[in-house]
C-alpha cells in the first residue's frame, strides 16, 4: 500500500462539482481580481476566527510583511521570533526593515520557548512573532503576559494552525494581528497562492486595506504594494471553508490514532497534546534519533515523508551575518536533526494510518 504525504487531488474530487462551478462563475463574471467572492471570503473567514477584520492578500508571507509595516517597524527595530519555522516568518522582518532575533524552541513542543524570550528583549525590541508550528498552539498565555508587561506587539503566524485553540480561545485572536496562508497544502488551501491577516484593531485593518492595494485607488494616501487575493482563489476557498471544521476533526482523530499506534516505541517521540492546547496537525511530526534510517524504510515502503525543516532559521546561510551557532539553539538543533513528518490529511483514512504505524513499528522491531 502506497501512502502519499498529501493528496490534494482527493480533496478536489470530493468537491469537484462545486469547485468547477465556482471557477466557471468567476470566468463568466470576469471577476478575476477582488470582487464579491473575495469580500465574502474575508467576511466568513473573519467570522470563523472570531475577529472583526479580515484583509485578504496574495499569500501568507505578504500578510506578515503588511502586518509589520502597519505596526510601524522601522530600520533597526528588533523583532523576536522562533528559531524553528519556515523562512517567511523571519525574512519578512528583514523586508520590513527590522532585525530578526531568534529564540530557541521548547523542549516539549515545537514552538518558541516563552522562558527564553525575556533574555532577548533589548531597548530596540518592538514585537514578538510566535509561530503555531505544525498546528500546535504556542504558549500564548505566557507570550501575551510578557508582551503586555514589556509593551511589545504580537503577530501570530497562523499559517499552519487554522482553527487551533489555546485554552479554549481561537488561535489568531491573542495578538494585535494574526496572519494566515492558504497555500495549497495548508489546512485550508487554495489552488494557488493566497493569504490574509485578521485583527480586531481597525487601524491595522485600514492600513492593510490601503497598503496591500497600492495605497488606494486613484486617490493614493500612501504608497503601497500589490498584494491581492484573486477571485478564483477566493471562490475556491469559499467552497472549502464550510468543510474546514470537519477536516480539522479528521486530522485530530487521525493524529490520535497515530499517537496510540506509536505508543511504547522508545525511539519515537510523538507530538504532545497539551492541556488547553488544541493542536490541528497541519503536520504530524515525530522525533527519532534514527530519523534518516526510519525515513529510508518508509520511502522504500512507498510512504511519503517530509523533514520540516532540516535547519533552524538562524543557522541558514541567509543568516550567516548574525554569526550564530549550533550552541545558541540547542533545542531547535536537536529537534531539526530528529524531526520527521508522517503523512496526514483529512482524506487519508484510518487504514492508511494503521499501515504507516505498522511499517514504523516493524522498522524498530516492535
Ligand atoms: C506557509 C507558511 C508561511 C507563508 O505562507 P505563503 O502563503 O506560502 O507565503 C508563513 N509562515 C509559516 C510558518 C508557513 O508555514
Amino acid at each position: 500500500m502506497n501512502v502519499p504525504f498529501n493528496d490534494l487531488y482527493a480533496q478536489y474530487l470530493g468537491l469537484k462539482d462545486e469547485i468547477d462551478g465556482a471557477i466557471a462563475r468567476i470566468i463568466a463574471d470576469s471577476a478575476f481580481i477582488r470582487g464579491s467572492e473575495v469580500e465574502k471570503f474575508e467576511e466568513r473567514f473573519g467570522e470563523a476566527i472570531g475577529v472583526r477584520h479580515c484583509v485578504s492578500c496574495a499569500n501568507g508571507t505578504d500578510a506578515l510583511y503588511i502586518a509589520m509595516v502597519g505596526l510601524g517597524v522601522k530600520p533597526g527595530d528588533e523583532v523576536i521570533t522562533t528559531a524553528h519555522s519556515w523562512i517567511s516568518t523571519s525574512e519578512t522582518i528583514t523586508q520590513a526593515g527590522g532585525v530578526p532575533v531568534f529564540v530557541d524552541t521548547e523542549e516539549n513542543g515545537f514552538c518558541i520557548d516563552p522562558e527564553k524570550i525575556e533574555e532577548k528583549i533589548t531597548s530596540r525590541t518592538v514585537g514578538i512573532i510566535p509561530v503555531h508550528l505544525y498546528g500546535q498552539p504556542a504558549r500564548m498565555d505566557r507570550i501575551m503576559e510578557i508582551a503586555k508587561r514589556r509593551g511589545l506587539w504580537v503577530i501570530e503566524d497562523c499559517a499552519q494552525a487554522h482553527l487551533a485553540r489555546f485554552g479554549g480561545q481561537m488561535i489568531g485572536t491573542f495578538g494585535d494581528v494574526a496572519t494566515f496562508s492558504f497555500y495549497p497544502g495548508k489546512n485550508l488551501g487554495a489552488m494557488g497562492d493566497a493569504g490574509c491577516l485578521v485583527t480586531n484593531r481597525s487601524d491595522l485593518a485600514r492600513h492593510a486595506e490601503l497598503f496591500a492595494r497600492h495605497g488606494g485607488k486613484g486617490v493614493h494616501e500612501i504608497e503601497g504594494i500589490n498584494s491581492r487575493m484573486d477571485g478564483i482563489q477566493a471562490a475556491i476557498l469559499n467552497v472549502k471553508l464550510p468543510h474546514l471544521a470537519a477536516w480539522t476533526s479528521a486530522r485530530r482523530s487521525l493524529a490520535a490514532r497515530y499517537t496510540e499506534g506509536l505508543r511504547g516505541l522508545s525511539d519515537v517521540i510523538v507530538p504532545e497534546e497539551r492541556p488547553g492546547g488544541e493542536h490541528v496537525y497541519h503536520l504530524y511530526s515525530i522525533l527519532s534519533s534514527h530519523r534518516d534510517e526510519l525515513r529510508a524504510t518508509l520511502t522504500a515502503a512507498g510512504i511519503g515523508t517530509v523533514v520540516n525543516y532540516p535547519t533552524p532559521l538562524p543557522l541558514l546561510a541567509a543568516y550567516k551575518r548574525f554569526g550564530l551557532g549550533v550552541g545558541d539553539f540547542p533545542v531547535a538543533v536537536s529537534q531539526t536533526s530528529r524531526v520527521l513528518c508522517l503523512p496526514i490529511f483529512p482524506e487519508m483514512g484510518e487504514e492508511r494510518v494503521d499501515h504507516v504505524v505498522k511499517v514504523v513499528r516493524s522498522h524498530f522491531g516492535a
